[in-house]
Protein backbone atom coordinates (compact mmCIF):
# COMPACT_ATOMS: atom_id res chain seq x y z
CA UNK A 1 0.00 0.00 0.00
CA UNK A 2 0.72 3.50 -0.92
CA UNK A 3 2.74 5.81 1.89
CA UNK A 4 1.61 9.27 2.94
CA UNK A 5 -0.74 11.51 0.13
CA UNK A 6 -1.34 15.31 0.82
CA UNK A 7 -4.57 16.80 -0.43
CA UNK A 8 -4.00 20.63 0.06
CA UNK A 9 -2.89 21.71 2.74
CA UNK A 10 -3.17 17.98 4.74
CA UNK A 11 -1.55 15.02 5.05
CA UNK A 12 -3.23 11.23 4.56
CA UNK A 13 -1.85 8.22 5.55
CA UNK A 14 -3.21 4.58 4.51
CA UNK A 15 -6.28 2.96 6.41
CA UNK A 16 -7.90 0.28 4.57
CA UNK A 17 -7.13 -1.13 1.58
CA UNK A 18 -8.38 -2.16 -1.51
CA UNK A 19 -8.74 -5.84 -0.91
CA UNK A 20 -10.17 -5.22 2.61
CA UNK A 21 -12.92 -3.16 0.68
CA UNK A 22 -13.85 -5.95 -1.61
CA UNK A 23 -14.23 -8.41 0.85
CA UNK A 24 -16.64 -6.38 2.84
CA UNK A 25 -18.30 -5.31 -0.05
CA UNK A 26 -18.04 -9.10 -1.20
CA UNK A 27 -20.08 -9.80 2.15
CA UNK A 28 -22.86 -6.91 1.98
CA UNK A 29 -23.68 -8.06 -1.32
CA UNK A 30 -23.76 -11.46 -0.45
CA UNK A 31 -26.30 -10.40 2.07
CA UNK A 32 -28.42 -8.33 0.35
CA UNK A 33 -28.55 -11.36 -2.80
CA UNK A 34 -29.74 -13.48 -0.33
CA UNK A 35 -32.47 -11.30 1.50
CA UNK A 36 -34.01 -9.42 -0.91
CA UNK A 37 -34.14 -12.14 -3.52
CA UNK A 38 -37.93 -11.75 -3.81
CA UNK A 39 -38.09 -7.93 -3.25
CA UNK A 40 -36.84 -6.27 -6.81
CA UNK A 41 -35.21 -3.97 -5.29
CA UNK A 42 -34.54 -0.51 -6.60
CA UNK A 43 -30.82 0.98 -5.29
CA UNK A 44 -30.52 5.06 -4.75
CA UNK A 45 -26.96 6.19 -4.74
CA UNK A 46 -26.58 9.27 -2.68
CA UNK A 47 -24.20 11.48 -4.80
CA UNK A 48 -21.49 12.64 -4.39
CA UNK A 49 -19.62 9.97 -2.21
CA UNK A 50 -21.53 6.81 -2.75
CA UNK A 51 -20.24 6.41 -6.73
CA UNK A 52 -17.61 3.79 -6.45
CA UNK A 53 -18.94 1.93 -3.38
CA UNK A 54 -22.52 1.76 -5.28
CA UNK A 55 -20.59 0.49 -8.71
CA UNK A 56 -18.96 -1.50 -6.93
CA UNK A 57 -21.38 -3.43 -4.70
CA UNK A 58 -23.42 -3.55 -8.03
CA UNK A 59 -21.56 -5.24 -9.59
CA UNK A 60 -21.87 -8.27 -7.24
CA UNK A 61 -25.46 -7.97 -7.00
CA UNK A 62 -27.24 -10.86 -8.77
CA UNK A 63 -31.19 -10.63 -8.35
CA UNK A 64 -33.26 -8.29 -10.54
CA UNK A 65 -33.24 -4.73 -9.07
CA UNK A 66 -32.85 -1.27 -10.34
CA UNK A 67 -30.60 1.85 -9.61
CA UNK A 68 -30.81 5.17 -9.77
CA UNK A 69 -28.65 8.00 -8.57
CA UNK A 70 -29.60 11.10 -5.96
CA UNK A 71 -28.75 13.94 -4.56
CA UNK A 72 -30.70 15.62 -1.58
CA UNK A 73 -30.55 19.81 -1.99
CA UNK A 74 -31.50 21.20 1.01
CA UNK A 75 -32.29 25.19 1.04
CA UNK A 76 -34.12 27.48 3.30
CA UNK A 77 -38.05 27.83 1.61
CA UNK A 78 -40.78 30.54 2.32
CA UNK A 79 -42.08 27.50 4.69
CA UNK A 80 -42.83 27.78 8.45
CA UNK A 81 -41.07 24.60 9.40
CA UNK A 82 -37.47 26.16 7.91
CA UNK A 83 -34.96 24.06 5.89
CA UNK A 84 -36.94 22.24 3.09
CA UNK A 85 -35.07 19.05 1.67
CA UNK A 86 -35.71 18.04 -1.85
CA UNK A 87 -34.77 15.35 -3.02
CA UNK A 88 -32.40 15.56 -7.09
CA UNK A 89 -32.47 12.41 -9.58
CA UNK A 90 -34.92 10.39 -8.40
CA UNK A 91 -37.93 9.68 -11.71
CA UNK A 92 -38.84 6.29 -10.81
CA UNK A 93 -41.92 5.24 -9.30
CA UNK A 94 -40.81 3.96 -6.05
CA UNK A 95 -44.57 3.03 -4.25
CA UNK A 96 -44.33 -0.24 -2.63
CA UNK A 97 -41.22 -0.93 -3.96
CA UNK A 98 -38.31 -1.92 -1.43
CA UNK A 99 -35.79 0.73 -1.26
CA UNK A 100 -31.74 0.61 -0.60
CA UNK A 101 -30.09 3.57 0.29
CA UNK A 102 -26.34 3.55 -0.99
CA UNK A 103 -24.56 5.62 1.15
CA UNK A 104 -20.55 6.26 1.27
CA UNK A 105 -20.50 7.06 5.20
CA UNK A 106 -23.16 7.44 7.92
CA UNK A 107 -21.75 9.93 10.56
CA UNK A 108 -23.83 11.89 12.55
CA UNK A 109 -27.17 10.40 10.31
CA UNK A 110 -28.27 13.32 9.62
CA UNK A 111 -28.19 12.92 5.95
CA UNK A 112 -29.97 9.72 6.84
CA UNK A 113 -32.97 11.30 8.68
CA UNK A 114 -33.73 14.12 5.90
CA UNK A 115 -33.17 11.35 3.04
CA UNK A 116 -35.73 9.09 5.20
CA UNK A 117 -38.16 11.64 5.72
CA UNK A 118 -37.99 12.37 2.12
CA UNK A 119 -38.84 8.48 0.79
CA UNK A 120 -41.65 7.62 4.04
CA UNK A 121 -43.84 10.71 1.52
CA UNK A 122 -43.33 8.33 -1.50
CA UNK A 123 -44.85 5.23 0.17
CA UNK A 124 -42.58 3.02 -0.35
CA UNK A 125 -42.76 -1.00 0.67
CA UNK A 126 -39.59 -0.59 3.26
CA UNK A 127 -36.00 1.14 3.20
CA UNK A 128 -32.99 -0.67 3.74
CA UNK A 129 -29.58 1.19 4.35
CA UNK A 130 -25.89 -0.10 2.92
CA UNK A 131 -23.42 2.08 3.96
CA UNK A 132 -19.57 0.94 3.50
CA UNK A 133 -18.65 3.02 6.49
CA UNK A 134 -19.96 3.97 9.79
CA UNK A 135 -19.24 5.95 12.97
CA UNK A 136 -21.14 4.52 15.79
CA UNK A 137 -19.60 7.14 18.18
CA UNK A 138 -21.25 9.89 16.10
CA UNK A 139 -24.46 8.41 15.14
CA UNK A 140 -27.49 9.91 17.08
CA UNK A 141 -30.21 8.92 15.50
CA UNK A 142 -32.05 5.45 15.45
CA UNK A 143 -32.53 4.38 12.06
CA UNK A 144 -31.35 0.78 11.55
CA UNK A 145 -28.34 0.13 9.32
CA UNK A 146 -28.69 -2.88 7.41
CA UNK A 147 -25.20 -3.28 5.68
CA UNK A 148 -22.49 -1.60 7.29
CA UNK A 149 -18.73 -2.37 5.62
CA UNK A 150 -16.87 -1.33 8.85
CA UNK A 151 -17.34 0.41 12.10
CA UNK A 152 -14.55 2.95 12.23
CA UNK A 153 -13.95 5.64 14.80
CA UNK A 154 -14.63 9.64 14.87
CA UNK A 155 -11.49 10.34 12.26
CA UNK A 156 -11.76 12.06 9.40
CA UNK A 157 -11.40 9.46 6.02
CA UNK A 158 -10.61 10.36 2.16
CA UNK A 159 -10.70 8.00 -0.59
CA UNK A 160 -12.81 5.11 -2.12
CA UNK A 161 -15.32 8.32 -3.18
CA UNK A 162 -14.99 10.19 -0.07
CA UNK A 163 -13.06 13.68 -0.27
CA UNK A 164 -11.43 16.84 1.46
CA UNK A 165 -12.27 19.74 -0.66
CA UNK A 166 -13.01 17.94 -3.74
CA UNK A 167 -9.95 15.75 -3.58
CA UNK A 168 -9.33 12.00 -2.96
CA UNK A 169 -12.48 11.15 -4.52
CA UNK A 170 -10.60 9.07 -6.79
CA UNK A 171 -8.21 6.98 -4.69
CA UNK A 172 -8.82 3.18 -4.42
CA UNK A 173 -7.94 2.70 -0.55
CA UNK A 174 -9.17 4.33 2.16
CA UNK A 175 -7.06 7.14 4.37
CA UNK A 176 -7.33 8.89 7.41
CA UNK A 177 -5.85 11.82 8.16
CA UNK A 178 -2.01 11.71 9.47
P1 LIG B 1 -24.13 12.59 8.33
O1 LIG B 1 -23.52 13.35 9.48
O2 LIG B 1 -25.32 13.29 7.79
O3 LIG B 1 -24.38 11.15 8.69
O4 LIG B 1 -23.04 12.58 7.19
C1 LIG B 1 -22.95 13.69 6.37
C2 LIG B 1 -21.85 13.63 5.38
O5 LIG B 1 -20.67 14.03 6.03
C3 LIG B 1 -21.47 12.30 4.73
O6 LIG B 1 -22.31 11.93 3.67
C4 LIG B 1 -20.10 12.67 4.22
O7 LIG B 1 -20.20 13.37 3.00
C5 LIG B 1 -19.59 13.62 5.30
N1 LIG B 1 -18.64 12.93 6.18
C6 LIG B 1 -18.82 12.47 7.42
N2 LIG B 1 -17.68 11.94 7.91
C7 LIG B 1 -16.76 12.07 6.92
C8 LIG B 1 -15.38 11.70 6.80
O8 LIG B 1 -14.73 11.12 7.70
N3 LIG B 1 -14.78 12.00 5.61
C9 LIG B 1 -15.42 12.62 4.59
N4 LIG B 1 -14.72 12.86 3.48
N5 LIG B 1 -16.71 12.98 4.67
C10 LIG B 1 -17.38 12.70 5.82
Amino acid sequence: MSQLITLKDKQFKPYITQQKIAAAVKSLSDAINKDLKEEFPIFLAVLNGSFMFAADLLKEITIPCEISFIKLASYSGMSSSGNVTELIGLTENINGRTVVIIEDIVDSGITLERLTEVLKDKNVKQIKVATILFKPDSYKKNYKLDYVGFNIPNDFVVGYGLDYEGLGRNLKEIHVLA
